[in-house]
């Protein structure tokens, strides 16, 4: 069985910072995002390193693999460039896609960041496939800072933060493995969030997780470049009490607090669950599902 911990959340939600502490672990690889494989495969989209499926080489052994099974990495992208319309040929393609990934890396996690929960959905029906969704989520106002950083329009920010946050509850909701996480509570409990989650996708924490995740190198494809870093620090974003204006943080507030809320109460159910299971089969039971 290959575990695959799918991201779910919104771009600037933390992601990026959450795929570098999992990736971290000596049996994880990040792979970016399913969603960009097609615009990689194409030519359009490059790996983190800069390299293209023909120079990258972590890319190029993966579709070496492909190949060696008699499928073609093209046509597994045209595949998954038409989930819409073809959804049992575009599952097909990401399984044969992750199993030729889980045995180029070896790795017993590989992470998606594709933050898009149709993605996740996409890979919960192989049975070879262990899906784990974990959805990671900013507070209105500081999702709405990055927002206004990025000169989008904070109305339309204000919607999708409702729309996906309800989308990518209705993923976790299809797993009992699944892990629903404020930033602020992995920026100021690390350790504790990240035990969190290598319990759920069956590994132990390893110490570099929390503390030095900047230095691995990785391989995603149409991924947010973050520099490596030696010192890699972990900050809650509190700069969006100077970004926003007074009406702007009411904006937030009124329009994200309920979806937080909603975000916030999954969170406390999948703990209170948690904590029965461990109960029910006692502190060495497994707990993983
Ligand atoms: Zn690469």
């Amino acid at each position: 069985m290959i575990t695959v911990a799918t991201l779910l959340g919104l771009e600037h939600s933390g992601t990026t910072l959450l795929v570098r502490m999992l990736a971290a672990h000596s049996k994880a690889v990040a792979i970016g995002g399913l969603k960009n494989f097609a615009a990689f495969a194409y030519g359009n989209r490059a790996c983190s390193c800069g390299g293209t499926p023909d120079t990258c080489v972590f890319w190029s052994s993966v579709f070496r693999e492909i190949r060696s099974k008699g499928n073609d990495p093209h046509i597994l992208a045209a595949l998954l460039a038409a989930h819409r319309q073809n959804p049992e040929s575009a599952r097909d393609a990401a399984r044969i896609l992750v199993e030729a990934i889980s045995v180029t890396s070896g790795a017993s996690l590989i992470v998606d960041a594709s933050r898009d929960p149709t993605w996740s959905k996409l890979l919960r029906y192989s049975p070879s496939i262990n899906v784990v969704p974990i959805h990671i989520f900013k507070t209105p106002m500081a999702q709405l800072a990055s927002a206004k950083r990025k000169q989008r329009s904070l109305c339309a920010e204000i919607r999708k933060y409702h729309l996906r946050s309800r989308r990518c509850r209705a993923e976790t909701s299809h797993s009992p493995s699944s892990i629903t996480l404020a930033y602020d509570t992995l920026c100021s409990a690390p350790e504790a969030s990240l035990t969190r989650i290598m319990d759920a996708v069956g590994l132990l924490l390893e110490p570099t997780q929390a503390t030095n995740w900047g230095v691995k190198p990785l391989h995603m494809i149409g991924g947010n470049r973050m520099k490596s870093s030696t010192s890699s620090k972990v900050e809650r974003d509190e700069r969006w009490s100077k970004l926003l204006s007074g009406f702007e943080i009411a904006l937030a507030r009124l329009g994200g607090g309920a979806t937080f809320a909603l975000n916030e109460r999954e969170s406390r159910r999948e703990t209170r669950s948690r904590e029965r299971r461990v109960i029910k089969l006692g502190p060495s039971g497994n707990v993983r599902d």
